[in-house]
């Protein structure tokens, strides 16, 4: 792929029981950053963890938060999410940029075409945009709450060709596979039907929040945009190389 966005979920990067960041796998995944742009690719990045990280900082635990509390979490923990992308990153001689959008921007054209000029303009000087939902700002009507949808966003602004979604599971099942020992990946989806949509089901861990319903979205946003998408296990170091080797995952056809 030309231009690729890839998702990263915040129970990949932060460590559910000590808040910390798992370094290890950050600087693995830098590594396939460098790979993918080595080759002409450019990468944009859709990172969660803001609230998880802030909340460690802030003492906060692991209790539900108001809205308030995560917002001042997200404030927190997104200069130190931006800083681990940045030292990182900047081994490899690449430069990061802190993007951090709204719902808003998006369905108000003028501040569309700017984000996406934005984009294209970083994207034109070699730096890998690091996007994350603005949480300080968002209030609950305006917010996509899943950063799965965000990315659909900003792969289809960018005119991406690839959206990755790594996650904690390898893909897209007949059923939730914690729920149903049964159900089966599908490893392509062509087309969204209402039974692809019914078989989708909620987060099934703490920090996250879109399970697999968001994604769906996501993919039918990707897709209808010319965007193809794949889900594959993001914990295992590496797995944007492991997914050109063959990894388990379920892509989602981009519609022509
Ligand atoms: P992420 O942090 O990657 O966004 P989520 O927890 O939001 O991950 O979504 C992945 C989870 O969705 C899986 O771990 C699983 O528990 C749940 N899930 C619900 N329905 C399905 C399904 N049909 N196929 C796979 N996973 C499903």
């Amino acid at each position: 792929a030309r231009r690729i966005v890839v998702k990263i979920g915040s129970a990949l990067l932060v460590d559910r029981r000590s808040g910390q960041l798992r370094v290890d796998w950050l600087h693995a995944l830098a590594q396939d950053v460098a790979m993918l742009r080595a080759r002409g690719a450019d990468v944009l990045l859709v990172s969660s963890g803001s609230i998880a990280l802030g909340r460690s900082v802030l003492g906060l635990g692991n209790s539900d938060l108001a809205l308030e509390q995560s917002q001042a979490a997200a404030a927190v923990g997104q200069i130190r999410l931006a800083r681990a992308y940045e030292e990182a990153l900047a081994p490899h001689d690449i430069t990061t940029a802190q993007v951090l959008v709204t719902l808003e921007d998006s369905a108000d054209r003028r501040r569309y075409l700017n984000t996406r000029a934005t984009l294209g303009t970083l994207l034109g000087m070699n730096v890998v945009p690091i996007v994350n939902e603005n949480d300080t700002v968002a209030t609950d009507e305006i917010r996509y709450g899943d950063n799965d949808r965000l990315a659909a966003q900003i792969a289809v602004t960018v005119g991406a060709d690839l959206l990755v979604l790594l996650s904690d599971i390898d893909g897209f099942y007949s059923a939730n596979p914690s729920q149903d020992p049964s159900a089966r990946r599908f490893d392509v989806i062509d087309r969204i039907t209402p039974e692809i949509e019914a078989m989708a089901g909620d987060a099934g861990s703490g920090l996250s929040k879109g399970g697999m319903k968001t994604k769906l979205m996501a993919a039918h946003m990707a897709m209808t945009g010319g965007c193809g998408m794949v889900i594959t296990e993001g914990s295992p170091n590496r797995p944007l190389s492991l997914l050109e080797q063959g990894a388990n995952a379920t892509w989602f056809t981009a519609q022509e």
